[in-house]
Parts: C-alpha cells; structure tokens; sequence
C-alpha cells in the first residue's frame, strides 16, 4: 500500500465491519470518527446479561479467527492480550429426523473416518471434498473475497485468466444441493453439506455450488469460541481502535448523508453537520438508501433492493434450570424435507412449518455463562423477511409452541419445566435496533451463478461514499464482513 495523506473520515456504525475499516484506516494515520446509533460497539453481535446468564444475541459460529488477529497483528499489538478463544471439538452435533445423532469431530480426517462409517459412504468421498473445498477457497480467495467487484467485468484481469480455466471445477452453474448430492449420496449427509447455504442466509438449492467451498472454514480450519464469548471480539476490536486514536460517538444516529452535486458533503447527526469528504456507511445497505441518501442526487438509486433478501432470525435467548448432557455447544436438530423447508422460507414466503432448529449452549465451555446448575440457551430457526403485514408479536408466540414441542419430541426436554428466563429476537425487533432491512441479516441471498455480481458493491457511485459490512461486498458473517473492511479501506488508501 501506498503512503497516503491523513484523511478526515466519518463512519456510520460500529458493526464489525466499521470497526475493523475504522482500525484499518487509522493504521495509516487518518482520523476516524465513528458514530454509532446504539449505545456501545458490536452491532448483530451483541450480548445480553440477565439473571445470572449471558448470551450472544447474534452470532455463535467462529470461524477464521486468524482473520481478527491479523488486525492486532498489523498494528504490531498482541492479539492475545486483547481476547482468548479455544478450538472447538466437537464442531457441531447433527441430530436428523430419523432420531440418529452425528458430531463432527474437528479433526478433518478423524471426521472422513467417522463419517463413512455412519453414513456408509467411502471416507474419500468426504476427505475429497473437503481437500478440494480448501484448494478452490484459497484459488478463488483473492479475487473473489478480497477484491472489489463492481460488476461482472470487474474479474476479467490478465491475474485472472488461470481462474477461468479453472472455471468448470467450480461448478457454478449447479446448486450447492446438486453438487453434494452428487459428491457425497448419502441423504443425511448431503444434508450437513446442505446447511452451509445458510451461512450466507441462502437456499442450497438455489445457492450456487461454489459455496462448497465455505466447507473448508468449519470443517478443515475449525470452529473456535472466545473467552468471555463472541462480544468479546467486538469488545477487543474497541479496544485497538482506541488504542488507535479512534473516536466513538454514541447514541448519535446518523439521520441523513448529505450530497451535493454527485459528492458527498456531511453526515447529519442531531441538529449538527459534520462536514466530510470520505464517509463509510456500515449501517445496512438497503436502509442506508432508503433513510439516509433519501433525497441525495435522483440519479442514486438502489438498484439491488429487488434482489431476492437473505433470511432472517427468530431467536429466543432462554435461562434453563438444569444440565442437558445429550446437547454440545452447537447443536442442529434438522427438519424431515430440507426442500419443503426452503421453498416455504422464500418461495411461500412463511416460517417453516417444520423448521431446523439451532441451539448454541456457550456455558457448556463457559460456565461463567449460566448460574451453576443452569444452562444458556441460544435457541434460532430461519425465517422469512419481515413483510409489512407480519405481527411478529403473535408469529413468535406460535413458533415458540412449535420450537418446544419439537424440542420434546427429539430430545425428550419439556422446556417449560426448566425456563426460568426468556428473551427473543426475531425480524422486526432487529430491524428496529440494528436497522437491518425487513430484519434480514445478510442483505441480498445468493442465488445462482451471478449473485456475487449482484450484490451491493464497496463504492458508492456517489464520490466520497463507501459501504462495508455484512450486507455489501463479498457478504455475512464475521470472515467476510472482515474482508469487506479491507476491500473498502484499500479502495479509499489506493485512492490518494
Ligand atoms: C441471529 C444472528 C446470528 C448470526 N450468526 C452468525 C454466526 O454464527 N457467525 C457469523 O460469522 N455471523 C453470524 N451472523 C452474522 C453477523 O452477525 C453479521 O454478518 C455481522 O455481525 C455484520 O456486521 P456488520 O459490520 O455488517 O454490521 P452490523 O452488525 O449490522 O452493524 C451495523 C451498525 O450500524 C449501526 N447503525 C445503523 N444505522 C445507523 C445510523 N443511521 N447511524 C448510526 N449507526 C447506525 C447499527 O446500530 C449497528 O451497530 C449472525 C447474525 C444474527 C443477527
């Protein structure tokens, strides 16, 4: 990179997007400021304390975690002394609606082992796809992860002719589902393989097959929980930015991203203009259009808002009396038609009628998490995106019937015997408190071979004005989030 010259930048949101692009950024000298409409950092991944317990309100799954320490890292601080985390094994404990029960060890090959002979498949069949998931995530990594793509040319550089030699053995042009079925045969397994679409908050039968590759993160590198929990990744992310120079400005919504002429002039926050001439939106993209660049130049539009939207949660958060030895840490109890559950999610448009529940018990390696003898439950299924009709007071209360009765029925636990606390999240209340659109989490899903070029790009047209985060370029969750901060930081250091 380039020596630049000190910039005046504003961020709008303290998610771990703006975070990281905020850290990025004041490693080369500029002076960052950040505003954030809640009243701390963190954004989705956020934590809640009650009675004793403490959950992660959004994510759960860490992988990657080389992806956090290299910011430490380039700021020649010790990632250790900001935040701890352990490799978890096992990963995740598959329950299927036969009643049959299957851990992933974390080991890729104790896995393969394992695995051929539950599921009768040849080990090779396992071992081959996850050694070619690591060589094509690391082929395509740079330019598809790391690189701004604004559109479809974007990718045609000389650096990447290679790639599209490579192209084929991509499979982009069949779903994620076909290509594991054809991979892998057996149902149950497919299955596990499957799920990975959801990480993107996708279908897999509609998701392309190039997303096999996300295999590679969970399944060769590993699943990994913080000390303390996921909030202590934004708590240790905070910390380095002030260490940085950072400034935070809390509880000071931005209301509006005033534009003149094509560039971008101020942020409005209150009653006050703060005059910038690089700002980088991390508040969801689609939200950021419709409420803060409402009335910028009429030539800006959203022109990804009629793209197909990623899912969105139902959580419930619930403190449970009791120890449950049959659950891990992650836990998957599978729906009997994956198809039928994902047509319902986003081609009917409703919350399945027999969803796949997720529960993430953290005091099981925390036990500072749950008062002793008790048990933090982290309890999510997928749903559609908020439509303007939805009343998600009396959706969530018949989903919570549904969710407990299939609970007993799987695992044999009564829920309402051992709650003794309870809080929840669904569309509606995470987008009033994150700002997310119709509450999706990861912005615009994938969808065929294209929706990499679909998606809402780094730069704004608009001079001056970036976007970073989990609903712009490359997409959700912790690892690309991470990377969209340094996309959008090197577009605004090679800039100068
Ligand atoms: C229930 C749930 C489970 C998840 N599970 C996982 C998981 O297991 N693993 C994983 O890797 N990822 C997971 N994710 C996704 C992950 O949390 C997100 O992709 C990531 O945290 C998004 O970060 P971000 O920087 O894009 O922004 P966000 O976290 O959305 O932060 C945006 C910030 O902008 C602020 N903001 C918005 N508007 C304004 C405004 N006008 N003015 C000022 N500030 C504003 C918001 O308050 C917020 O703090 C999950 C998410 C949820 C909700």
């Amino acid at each position: 990179m380039k020596k630049t010259k000190s910039k005046n930048i504003g961020i709008v949101g303290a998610g771990i997007g703006g975070l990281a692009v905020a850290i990025r950024l004041a490693l080369k000298g500029n002076r960052v400021t950040v505003y954030e409409a809640g009243n701390d950092v963190g954004g989705k991944l956020s934590e809640l304390h009650a009675q004793g317990f403490r959950f992660d309100k959004g994510p759960s799954l860490f992988t990657m975690p080389g992806l956090v320490d290299d910011l430490f890292r380039k700021a020649k601080k010790n990632p250790r002394s900001y935040y701890q985390y352990q490799r978890l094994d096992p990963v995740t404990k598959y329950f299927f609606a036969d009643k049959t029960e299957f851990s992933v060890p974390s080991d890729a090959e104790e896995f393969a082992q394992k695995g051929a002979d539950f599921f009768g498949v040849p080990s090779e069949s396992i071992s081959k796809l996850l050694k070619r998931a690591s060589k094509q995530f690391y082929e395509t990594k740079e330019p598809f992860l790391e690189k701004p793509i604004h559109n479809f040319f974007s990718i045609f550089t000389l650096e990447n002719i290679p790639l599209f030699f490579k192209l084929p053995q991509f499979k982009i042009f069949q779903s994620l589902h076909q290509r594991n079925s054809a991979d892998l045969k057996n149902p149950k397994l497919i299955q596990m393989f499957d799920r990975l679409a959801t990480y993107s908050g996708s279908s897999p039968f509609e998701a392309s097959g190039i997303l096999q590759q996300t295999a590679h993160l969970e399944y060769n590198l590993g699943a990994f929980l913080p000390e303390g929990g996921m909030y202590s990744i934004a708590k240790a992310l905070k910390q380095l930015a002030l260490d940085l120079g950072v400034e935070f400005n809390f509880n000071s919504k931005i209301t509006k991203i005033n534009v003149h002429q094509g560039r971008i002039r101020s942020l409005k926050v209150g009653h006050l203009e703060q005059p910038y001439q690089t700002i980088i939106c991390n508040a969801d993209n689609h939200t950021a259009y419709e409420s803060l660049l409402h009335n910028a130049s009429t030539h800006i539009v959203d022109d990804r808002k009629e793209e197909p939207m990623s899912s969105a949660p139902l959580v419930f958060y619930w403190g449970m009396k009791g120890s449950f030895p049959q659950l891990d840490v992650h836990n998957i109890l599978f729906s009997t038609d994956y198809k039928k559950e994902f047509d319902e999610l986003f081609h009917e448009n409703m919350a399945p009628l027999d969803p796949t529940i997720y529960i993430n018990i953290t005091s099981k390696v925390v036990p500072t998490d749950a008062p002793e003898g008790h048990e933090n439950w982290f309890v999510m299924i997928n749903v559609p995106p908020r439509d303007k009709k939805d009343n998600w007071f009396e959706k969530r209360e018949q989903l919570r019937k549904l969710i407990i009765q299939k609970i007993q029925e799987r695992l044999g636990i009564n829920v309402l015997e051992h709650l003794v606390f309870e809080d929840s999240l669904d569309p509606y209340t995470l987008e009033k408190s994150n700002g997310a659109y119709r509450g999706s989490i990861y912005g615009n899903r994938s969808v065929g071979a294209w929706s990499m070029f679909k998606r809402q790009t780094n730069q704004s047209p608009i001079n001056g004005l970036y976007f970073v985060g989990g609903t712009v370029h490359p997409g959700g969750g912790i690892p690309l989030v991470l990377s969209s901060a340094k996309i959008t930081a090197n577009l605004i250091l090679d800039k100068d």
